[in-house]
């Protein structure tokens, strides 16, 4: 068993989708481990997705993941990682698989609703951005 970490973007947030999505999720077998409403700050945006810092989306990346709260989460279960990025679809919803989240609740590249951990330890790290010790059950 491991984990991912996941964050549903302020656009679903906005676009009343957090339940809709969470199920979704519990139904493809992941356990909840970590699970809040937040907000980043600028700083948070930045050094969260500071491995994009000189592609040309950057500002606007920063700007969409702190105009709202999020829902931040990690996620337990076998082979975390690869299978949450299948449920999620491609990066761009045009390009997604049909009955990914990404395809039902994205609405354009940018704005796709939702992350998924690249790698193990992007995992780690990003759940350690998150979440105290003491908030992972
Ligand atoms: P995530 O890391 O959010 O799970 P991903 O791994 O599918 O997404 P990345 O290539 O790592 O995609 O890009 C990170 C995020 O940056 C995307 O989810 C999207 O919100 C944004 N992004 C990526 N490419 C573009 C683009 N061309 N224009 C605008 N925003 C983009």
């Amino acid at each position: 068993t491991n984990r991912t970490f996941t964050m549903l973007k302020p656009d679903a947030v906005e676009n009343g989708h957090i339940g809709a999505i969470l199920e979704k999720i519990s139904a493809s077998g992941f356990r909840i481990v970590a699970m809040k409403l937040t907000q980043m700050t600028k700083a948070d945006a930045e050094a969260f997705y500071a491995v994009h810092n000189e592609r040309p989306f950057f500002g606007e990346l920063v700007e969409f993941m702190t105009r709202g709260p999020i829902v931040a989460a990690i996620l337990e279960k076998e082979n975390a990682v690869n299978d949450f990025r299948t449920l999620i679809g491609a990066t761009n919803p045009a390009d997604a698989a049909e009955g990914t989240i990404r395809k039902m609740y994205a609405t354009s590249m940018g704005e796709n609703a939702v992350h998924g951990s690249d790698s193990d330890e992007n995992a780690a790290i990003e759940g350690e951005f998150h979440f105290a010790g003491r908030e992972q059950f």
